[in-house]
Protein backbone atom coordinates (compact mmCIF):
# COMPACT_ATOMS: atom_id res chain seq x y z
CA UNK A 1 0.00 0.00 0.00
CA UNK A 2 1.29 3.32 -1.37
CA UNK A 3 1.82 5.90 1.61
CA UNK A 4 -1.63 8.18 2.17
CA UNK A 5 0.10 11.04 1.15
CA UNK A 6 0.62 9.44 -2.83
CA UNK A 7 -3.67 8.97 -2.58
CA UNK A 8 -5.62 6.09 -2.01
CA UNK A 9 -4.11 4.07 -5.50
CA UNK A 10 -3.78 0.73 -4.12
CA UNK A 11 -0.73 -1.17 -5.73
CA UNK A 12 -0.81 -5.16 -5.17
CA UNK A 13 2.64 -7.22 -4.69
CA UNK A 14 2.80 -9.61 -7.40
CA UNK A 15 6.17 -11.01 -6.34
CA UNK A 16 7.04 -11.07 -2.61
CA UNK A 17 8.71 -13.94 -0.31
CA UNK A 18 4.87 -13.41 1.28
CA UNK A 19 2.93 -14.52 -2.04
CA UNK A 20 2.39 -18.27 -2.06
CA UNK A 21 1.26 -20.75 -4.77
CA UNK A 22 -1.80 -21.29 -2.62
CA UNK A 23 -2.44 -17.46 -2.97
CA UNK A 24 -5.77 -17.49 -4.18
CA UNK A 25 -5.85 -13.86 -6.03
CA UNK A 26 -6.50 -13.47 -9.62
CA UNK A 27 -4.02 -10.55 -11.05
CA UNK A 28 -4.79 -8.52 -13.99
CA UNK A 29 -1.74 -7.69 -16.08
CA UNK A 30 -1.91 -4.32 -18.37
CA UNK A 31 0.21 -4.91 -21.63
CA UNK A 32 1.06 -3.15 -24.40
CA UNK A 33 2.76 -4.67 -28.02
CA UNK A 34 2.40 -8.22 -27.15
CA UNK A 35 0.50 -10.85 -29.16
CA UNK A 36 -0.17 -10.88 -32.86
CA UNK A 37 -1.72 -8.44 -35.49
CA UNK A 38 -4.24 -5.91 -34.20
CA UNK A 39 -3.87 -7.40 -30.99
CA UNK A 40 -0.51 -6.20 -30.62
CA UNK A 41 -1.25 -2.57 -31.56
CA UNK A 42 -4.01 -2.73 -28.42
CA UNK A 43 -3.60 -2.25 -25.19
CA UNK A 44 -4.78 -6.00 -23.40
CA UNK A 45 -5.57 -6.93 -20.20
CA UNK A 46 -4.58 -10.39 -19.14
CA UNK A 47 -6.46 -12.14 -15.84
CA UNK A 48 -4.35 -15.39 -14.52
CA UNK A 49 -4.23 -17.07 -11.15
CA UNK A 50 -0.78 -16.13 -9.23
CA UNK A 51 0.91 -19.32 -10.01
CA UNK A 52 0.90 -18.30 -14.19
CA UNK A 53 1.40 -14.63 -12.92
CA UNK A 54 5.40 -15.23 -13.39
CA UNK A 55 5.41 -16.93 -16.24
CA UNK A 56 3.34 -14.62 -18.00
CA UNK A 57 5.32 -11.62 -17.02
CA UNK A 58 8.29 -13.35 -18.20
CA UNK A 59 6.81 -13.98 -21.75
CA UNK A 60 5.63 -10.94 -21.75
CA UNK A 61 8.91 -9.74 -21.31
CA UNK A 62 10.79 -12.09 -23.91
CA UNK A 63 8.10 -10.78 -26.63
CA UNK A 64 8.80 -7.69 -26.12
CA UNK A 65 5.32 -6.23 -24.56
CA UNK A 66 5.58 -3.20 -22.52
CA UNK A 67 3.54 -4.01 -18.96
CA UNK A 68 1.96 -1.51 -18.22
CA UNK A 69 0.03 -2.30 -14.60
CA UNK A 70 -0.35 -5.34 -12.38
CA UNK A 71 -3.04 -5.53 -10.17
CA UNK A 72 -4.63 -8.02 -7.98
CA UNK A 73 -8.43 -8.50 -8.43
CA UNK A 74 -10.31 -8.09 -4.98
CA UNK A 75 -12.46 -11.50 -5.65
CA UNK A 76 -10.75 -14.21 -7.27
CA UNK A 77 -12.68 -14.95 -10.70
CA UNK A 78 -12.39 -17.72 -13.00
CA UNK A 79 -11.76 -15.97 -15.92
CA UNK A 80 -8.70 -15.27 -18.35
CA UNK A 81 -7.56 -13.88 -21.42
CA UNK A 82 -3.96 -14.97 -20.76
CA UNK A 83 -2.38 -16.79 -23.67
CA UNK A 84 -0.74 -20.49 -22.08
CA UNK A 85 2.69 -19.21 -20.16
CA UNK A 86 6.00 -20.77 -22.78
CA UNK A 87 8.08 -23.41 -21.55
CA UNK A 88 6.47 -25.13 -18.90
CA UNK A 89 7.09 -22.07 -16.23
CA UNK A 90 5.68 -23.32 -13.23
CA UNK A 91 4.80 -21.05 -10.14
CA UNK A 92 7.59 -21.92 -7.94
CA UNK A 93 9.60 -19.14 -9.62
CA UNK A 94 12.00 -18.10 -6.89
CA UNK A 95 10.84 -15.64 -4.65
CA UNK A 96 13.60 -12.99 -5.06
CA UNK A 97 12.24 -12.49 -8.43
CA UNK A 98 10.65 -9.05 -9.06
CA UNK A 99 8.76 -7.52 -11.88
CA UNK A 100 12.05 -5.14 -12.87
CA UNK A 101 12.53 -7.92 -15.43
CA UNK A 102 9.58 -6.41 -17.72
CA UNK A 103 11.33 -3.81 -19.86
CA UNK A 104 9.97 -0.44 -18.92
CA UNK A 105 9.94 1.73 -22.32
CA UNK A 106 12.83 4.07 -22.21
CA UNK A 107 12.88 5.96 -25.70
CA UNK A 108 16.58 6.84 -25.89
CA UNK A 109 15.95 7.81 -29.58
CA UNK A 110 16.41 11.18 -30.91
CA UNK A 111 18.18 12.07 -27.71
CA UNK A 112 21.61 14.54 -28.93
CA UNK A 113 24.80 13.24 -28.18
CA UNK A 114 28.35 15.10 -28.53
CA UNK A 115 26.65 17.54 -31.10
CA UNK A 116 29.42 19.95 -29.60
CA UNK A 117 33.24 18.12 -29.06
CA UNK A 118 36.18 19.42 -27.35
CA UNK A 119 37.99 20.56 -30.01
CA UNK A 120 35.47 22.57 -31.51
CA UNK A 121 33.35 23.61 -28.28
CA UNK A 122 29.95 25.64 -28.39
CA UNK A 123 30.89 29.09 -27.06
CA UNK A 124 28.30 30.14 -24.41
CA UNK A 125 27.61 33.15 -23.24
CA UNK A 126 26.64 33.34 -18.77
CA UNK A 127 23.35 34.90 -18.41
CA UNK A 128 23.34 33.99 -14.75
CA UNK A 129 25.15 33.14 -11.86
CA UNK A 130 23.81 32.86 -8.36
CA UNK A 131 24.75 31.61 -4.96
CA UNK A 132 22.00 29.00 -4.39
CA UNK A 133 22.59 28.64 0.19
CA UNK A 134 21.04 30.47 2.55
CA UNK A 135 22.92 31.90 5.22
CA UNK A 136 24.68 29.51 7.48
CA UNK A 137 25.58 27.13 5.18
CA UNK A 138 28.56 24.83 4.07
CA UNK A 139 30.51 25.68 1.33
CA UNK A 140 29.47 27.56 -2.00
CA UNK A 141 26.65 26.02 -4.86
CA UNK A 142 25.61 28.06 -7.56
CA UNK A 143 23.32 27.98 -10.01
CA UNK A 144 24.36 29.18 -13.25
CA UNK A 145 22.78 29.36 -16.75
CA UNK A 146 24.36 30.14 -20.13
CA UNK A 147 22.75 31.06 -23.35
CA UNK A 148 22.96 28.92 -26.39
CA UNK A 149 21.92 30.89 -29.58
CA UNK A 150 22.97 30.67 -32.50
CA UNK A 151 24.46 26.90 -32.10
CA UNK A 152 23.30 23.72 -32.04
CA UNK A 153 23.35 23.14 -28.95
CA UNK A 154 20.28 21.39 -27.36
CA UNK A 155 19.41 18.37 -25.01
CA UNK A 156 17.25 16.33 -22.69
CA UNK A 157 16.67 16.30 -18.96
CA UNK A 158 19.03 13.82 -17.47
CA UNK A 159 21.68 14.93 -20.21
CA UNK A 160 25.03 16.24 -19.05
CA UNK A 161 27.56 19.12 -20.61
CA UNK A 162 30.94 19.50 -20.82
CA UNK A 163 32.85 22.77 -19.54
CA UNK A 164 36.57 23.74 -20.32
CA UNK A 165 37.76 26.24 -18.18
CA UNK A 166 39.40 28.96 -19.37
CA UNK A 167 43.40 28.66 -18.83
CA UNK A 168 46.00 26.23 -18.55
CA UNK A 169 46.93 23.00 -16.46
CA UNK A 170 50.15 22.55 -14.62
CA UNK A 171 51.72 21.11 -17.87
CA UNK A 172 50.73 24.41 -19.90
CA UNK A 173 48.41 22.64 -21.75
CA UNK A 174 44.81 23.65 -22.26
CA UNK A 175 42.39 22.48 -19.43
CA UNK A 176 40.77 19.12 -20.22
CA UNK A 177 36.86 19.22 -19.62
CA UNK A 178 34.20 18.65 -16.91
CA UNK A 179 31.28 17.13 -16.60
CA UNK A 180 28.06 18.72 -15.57
CA UNK A 181 24.58 17.71 -14.85
CA UNK A 182 22.16 19.81 -16.46
CA UNK A 183 19.73 21.43 -14.04
CA UNK A 184 17.27 23.01 -16.81
CA UNK A 185 14.87 21.16 -18.47
CA UNK A 186 15.41 21.09 -22.51
CA UNK A 187 13.60 24.54 -22.51
CA UNK A 188 15.73 25.99 -20.55
CA UNK A 189 15.01 28.10 -17.03
CA UNK A 190 13.02 30.66 -19.15
CA UNK A 191 11.06 27.74 -21.70
CA UNK A 192 12.86 29.57 -24.35
CA UNK A 193 14.16 26.66 -25.45
CA UNK A 194 17.70 28.97 -25.93
CA UNK A 195 19.35 28.42 -22.27
CA UNK A 196 20.99 25.71 -20.64
CA UNK A 197 21.93 25.39 -16.36
CA UNK A 198 24.00 24.07 -13.94
CA UNK A 199 24.03 23.39 -10.34
CA UNK A 200 27.99 23.27 -9.39
CA UNK A 201 29.35 22.96 -6.00
CA UNK A 202 32.66 24.67 -5.18
CA UNK A 203 35.33 22.49 -4.73
CA UNK A 204 37.39 23.23 -1.94
CA UNK A 205 40.15 20.95 0.51
CA UNK A 206 42.69 21.42 2.60
CA UNK A 207 46.24 20.38 1.47
CA UNK A 208 49.55 20.53 3.80
CA UNK A 209 47.67 23.09 5.14
CA UNK A 210 46.83 24.60 2.47
CA UNK A 211 43.33 25.42 0.66
CA UNK A 212 42.91 24.13 -2.85
CA UNK A 213 40.41 25.45 -5.08
CA UNK A 214 39.43 22.90 -7.86
CA UNK A 215 39.63 24.57 -11.17
CA UNK A 216 36.71 24.26 -13.07
CA UNK A 217 34.08 24.40 -10.41
CA UNK A 218 35.76 27.52 -9.15
CA UNK A 219 36.29 28.98 -12.68
CA UNK A 220 32.06 28.05 -12.91
CA UNK A 221 31.15 29.75 -9.27
CA UNK A 222 33.10 32.98 -9.57
CA UNK A 223 32.17 33.26 -13.27
CA UNK A 224 30.48 37.19 -14.48
CA UNK A 225 27.31 37.39 -16.77
CA UNK A 226 28.72 38.12 -20.27
CA UNK A 227 31.56 35.67 -19.91
CA UNK A 228 31.70 32.92 -22.81
CA UNK A 229 32.30 29.87 -21.82
CA UNK A 230 33.57 26.82 -24.07
CA UNK A 231 30.70 23.77 -23.37
CA UNK A 232 30.29 20.19 -25.43
CA UNK A 233 28.21 17.66 -25.15
CA UNK A 234 25.26 17.08 -24.38
CA UNK A 235 26.20 13.63 -23.05
CA UNK A 236 24.72 10.97 -20.76
CA UNK A 237 21.56 8.49 -21.45
CA UNK A 238 21.61 7.22 -18.15
CA UNK A 239 19.86 9.44 -16.38
CA UNK A 240 16.27 9.69 -18.77
CA UNK A 241 12.98 9.92 -17.74
CA UNK A 242 10.99 7.52 -18.72
CA UNK A 243 8.28 9.24 -21.35
CA UNK A 244 5.08 7.75 -19.63
CA UNK A 245 3.34 10.25 -18.07
CA UNK A 246 2.30 7.95 -15.25
CA UNK A 247 5.53 6.38 -14.18
CA UNK A 248 6.69 6.68 -10.54
CA UNK A 249 9.87 8.18 -10.02
CA UNK A 250 12.24 8.08 -7.31
CA UNK A 251 14.75 10.79 -6.34
CA UNK A 252 17.70 9.69 -4.07
CA UNK A 253 19.99 13.06 -4.34
CA UNK A 254 23.14 14.25 -2.48
CA UNK A 255 24.10 17.81 -2.92
CA UNK A 256 24.47 18.67 -6.17
CA UNK A 257 22.85 15.66 -7.25
CA UNK A 258 19.76 17.08 -7.53
CA UNK A 259 20.56 19.11 -10.26
CA UNK A 260 18.51 16.13 -12.62
CA UNK A 261 15.92 15.64 -10.25
CA UNK A 262 15.34 19.69 -10.65
CA UNK A 263 14.90 18.84 -14.28
CA UNK A 264 12.66 16.05 -13.77
CA UNK A 265 10.93 18.09 -11.01
CA UNK A 266 10.07 21.01 -13.45
CA UNK A 267 9.37 19.09 -16.31
CA UNK A 268 6.36 17.22 -14.06
CA UNK A 269 5.46 19.96 -12.02
CA UNK A 270 6.40 23.48 -13.30
CA UNK A 271 3.83 25.55 -15.04
CA UNK A 272 4.99 27.18 -17.73
CA UNK A 273 6.64 23.85 -18.45
CA UNK A 274 3.56 21.76 -18.35
CA UNK A 275 2.22 24.16 -20.98
CA UNK A 276 4.96 23.64 -23.21
CA UNK A 277 4.98 19.82 -23.07
CA UNK A 278 1.12 18.78 -24.14
CA UNK A 279 2.05 15.01 -24.69
CA UNK A 280 3.87 14.89 -21.06
CA UNK A 281 1.07 16.05 -18.09
CA UNK A 282 2.61 13.74 -15.49
CA UNK A 283 0.21 12.28 -13.32
CA UNK A 284 2.11 9.57 -11.78
CA UNK A 285 4.44 9.43 -8.21
CA UNK A 286 7.52 11.63 -8.17
CA UNK A 287 9.26 11.21 -4.61
CA UNK A 288 12.18 12.77 -3.76
CA UNK A 289 14.82 12.35 -1.44
CA UNK A 290 17.47 14.95 -0.61
CA UNK A 291 19.97 14.50 1.54
CA UNK A 292 22.40 17.51 2.78
CA UNK A 293 24.39 18.96 5.62
CA UNK A 294 22.25 21.47 6.77
CA UNK A 295 19.30 23.44 5.98
CA UNK A 296 20.62 26.20 4.61
CA UNK A 297 22.05 23.76 2.19
CA UNK A 298 18.95 22.51 0.43
CA UNK A 299 18.76 23.75 -2.96
CA UNK A 300 15.77 25.10 -5.24
CA UNK A 301 13.46 24.62 -2.00
CA UNK A 302 10.93 27.40 -3.12
CA UNK A 303 10.60 25.54 -5.69
CA UNK A 304 10.04 22.08 -4.40
CA UNK A 305 7.72 23.65 -1.74
CA UNK A 306 5.70 25.21 -4.68
CA UNK A 307 4.96 21.97 -6.09
CA UNK A 308 4.25 20.77 -2.92
CA UNK A 309 1.73 22.39 -2.33
CA UNK A 310 0.46 22.18 -5.99
CA UNK A 311 0.37 18.51 -6.25
CA UNK A 312 0.64 16.82 -3.16
CA UNK A 313 -1.02 13.38 -4.45
CA UNK A 314 2.01 13.30 -6.79
CA UNK A 315 5.02 14.94 -5.70
CA UNK A 316 6.69 13.78 -2.11
CA UNK A 317 9.91 15.35 -0.60
CA UNK A 318 11.73 13.56 2.08
CA UNK A 319 14.72 15.16 3.74
CA UNK A 320 17.92 14.12 5.22
CA UNK A 321 19.66 16.96 7.24
CA UNK A 322 23.09 15.16 8.51
CA UNK A 323 24.12 17.87 10.87
CA UNK A 324 20.52 18.86 11.99
CA UNK A 325 18.67 15.18 12.40
CA UNK A 326 19.13 12.18 13.68
CA UNK A 327 19.09 8.59 12.81
CA UNK A 328 17.36 6.08 14.94
CA UNK A 329 20.75 4.89 16.41
CA UNK A 330 21.27 8.60 17.68
CA UNK A 331 23.69 8.90 14.64
CA UNK A 332 24.05 12.08 11.86
CA UNK A 333 20.58 11.14 9.39
CA UNK A 334 21.66 10.21 6.13
CA UNK A 335 19.64 10.00 2.85
CA UNK A 336 19.82 5.85 3.40
CA UNK A 337 18.40 6.27 6.75
CA UNK A 338 15.80 7.65 4.90
CA UNK A 339 15.56 5.07 2.61
CA UNK A 340 15.52 2.29 5.63
CA UNK A 341 12.98 4.48 7.11
CA UNK A 342 10.34 4.17 4.13
CA UNK A 343 11.55 0.40 2.85
CA UNK A 344 8.22 -0.50 2.79
CA UNK A 345 6.73 1.99 0.88
CA UNK A 346 9.26 2.23 -1.74
CA UNK A 347 9.21 -1.36 -2.23
CA UNK A 348 5.98 -1.27 -2.80
CA UNK A 349 6.79 1.22 -5.80
CA UNK A 350 9.67 -0.55 -6.93
CA UNK A 351 7.48 -3.86 -7.19
CA UNK A 352 5.12 -1.44 -9.70
CA UNK A 353 6.86 -2.06 -13.27
CA UNK A 354 6.20 1.80 -13.27
CA UNK A 355 8.32 2.67 -10.97
CA UNK A 356 12.36 4.26 -11.63
CA UNK A 357 14.46 4.80 -9.30
CA UNK A 358 17.17 7.99 -9.97
CA UNK A 359 20.50 8.57 -7.98
CA UNK A 360 22.80 10.90 -8.16
CA UNK A 361 25.58 13.06 -5.81
CA UNK A 362 29.00 11.84 -5.09
CA UNK A 363 29.89 8.36 -5.41
CA UNK A 364 30.15 7.86 -1.39
CA UNK A 365 26.74 7.68 -1.42
CA UNK A 366 26.32 4.31 -3.17
CA UNK A 367 27.66 2.21 -0.74
CA UNK A 368 24.72 3.53 2.04
CA UNK A 369 22.12 3.56 -0.35
CA UNK A 370 23.21 -0.12 -1.60
CA UNK A 371 23.41 -1.15 2.15
CA UNK A 372 19.95 0.26 3.08
CA UNK A 373 18.59 -1.31 0.43
CA UNK A 374 19.69 -4.91 0.72
CA UNK A 375 18.32 -4.65 4.00
CA UNK A 376 14.18 -3.06 3.02
CA UNK A 377 14.86 -5.89 0.24
CA UNK A 378 15.37 -8.70 2.93
CA UNK A 379 12.61 -7.25 4.94
CA UNK A 380 10.14 -8.09 2.14
CA UNK A 381 11.83 -11.52 1.13
CA UNK A 382 13.77 -9.52 -1.83
CA UNK A 383 17.33 -10.56 -2.56
CA UNK A 384 19.14 -6.51 -3.19
CA UNK A 385 22.24 -8.45 -4.89
CA UNK A 386 19.74 -10.42 -7.34
CA UNK A 387 16.91 -7.27 -7.44
CA UNK A 388 19.07 -4.51 -8.52
CA UNK A 389 20.40 -5.93 -12.19
CA UNK A 390 17.21 -6.79 -12.99
CA UNK A 391 16.32 -3.45 -12.51
CA UNK A 392 19.32 -2.49 -14.00
CA UNK A 393 18.28 -4.23 -17.18
CA UNK A 394 14.57 -3.01 -17.56
CA UNK A 395 16.28 0.32 -17.35
CA UNK A 396 14.34 1.17 -13.83
CA UNK A 397 17.94 1.74 -11.79
CA UNK A 398 19.37 5.39 -13.06
CA UNK A 399 22.92 5.76 -11.17
CA UNK A 400 25.26 8.75 -12.10
CA UNK A 401 27.56 9.46 -9.31
CA UNK A 402 30.73 11.69 -9.45
C1 LIG B 1 28.55 12.81 -15.03
C2 LIG B 1 29.04 13.84 -14.05
C3 LIG B 1 28.18 14.84 -13.64
C4 LIG B 1 28.62 15.80 -12.73
N1 LIG B 1 27.75 16.76 -12.33
C5 LIG B 1 28.14 17.70 -11.46
C6 LIG B 1 27.23 18.70 -11.02
O1 LIG B 1 26.06 18.72 -11.42
N2 LIG B 1 27.69 19.62 -10.15
C7 LIG B 1 28.96 19.62 -9.67
O2 LIG B 1 29.32 20.50 -8.88
N3 LIG B 1 29.84 18.67 -10.07
C8 LIG B 1 29.47 17.73 -10.96
N4 LIG B 1 30.36 16.78 -11.39
C9 LIG B 1 31.78 16.87 -10.91
C10 LIG B 1 32.58 17.79 -11.85
O3 LIG B 1 32.72 17.16 -13.12
C11 LIG B 1 33.98 18.07 -11.35
O4 LIG B 1 34.62 16.86 -11.07
C12 LIG B 1 34.02 18.93 -10.11
O5 LIG B 1 33.41 20.19 -10.34
C13 LIG B 1 35.49 19.18 -9.70
O6 LIG B 1 36.16 19.73 -10.76
P1 LIG B 1 37.27 20.86 -10.54
O7 LIG B 1 37.86 21.17 -11.86
O8 LIG B 1 36.72 21.97 -9.76
O9 LIG B 1 38.32 20.11 -9.63
P2 LIG B 1 39.82 19.68 -10.05
O10 LIG B 1 40.67 20.86 -10.11
O11 LIG B 1 39.72 18.82 -11.26
O12 LIG B 1 40.20 18.82 -8.81
C14 LIG B 1 39.68 17.55 -8.66
C15 LIG B 1 40.79 16.70 -8.13
O13 LIG B 1 41.17 17.17 -6.85
C16 LIG B 1 41.56 16.08 -6.04
N5 LIG B 1 40.78 16.12 -4.82
C17 LIG B 1 39.45 16.31 -4.71
N6 LIG B 1 39.07 16.30 -3.42
C18 LIG B 1 40.21 16.09 -2.71
C19 LIG B 1 40.47 15.95 -1.34
N7 LIG B 1 39.49 16.05 -0.43
N8 LIG B 1 41.76 15.71 -0.95
C20 LIG B 1 42.74 15.61 -1.86
N9 LIG B 1 42.54 15.72 -3.18
C21 LIG B 1 41.30 15.95 -3.59
C22 LIG B 1 41.29 14.81 -6.82
O14 LIG B 1 42.50 14.41 -7.38
C23 LIG B 1 40.36 15.26 -7.91
O15 LIG B 1 40.49 14.51 -9.08
C24 LIG B 1 29.95 15.79 -12.26
C25 LIG B 1 30.80 14.79 -12.71
C26 LIG B 1 30.36 13.83 -13.57
C27 LIG B 1 31.31 12.76 -14.02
Amino acid sequence: MIGPIFGSVVRMRVSTGKATQSDGRMFTVVVEGFGVGPQRRAERRLTVPFGQLQPLMQTIARKGGRIRMVSADEIPTTGSGAPAPEGGASADAPATRAPAASKAPVSHADVPVNLYKPKDPFIGTVTGNYSLLQDGAIGRVNHITFDLSGGNLHYVEGQSIGIIPDGEDANGKPHKLRLYSIASTRHGDNCEGTTVSLCVRQLQYEKDGVTINGVCSTFLCDIEPGAKVKITGPVGKEMLLPPEEDANIIMLATGTGIAPMRAYLRRMFEPAEREKNPEYQFRGKAWLFMGVPKTANLLYEDDFQRYLSKYPDHFRYTKAISREQQNPSGGRMYIQDRVTEHADEIFSLIEDPKTHVYMCGLRGMEPGIDEAMTTAAAAKGLDWSELRPQLKKADRWHVETY
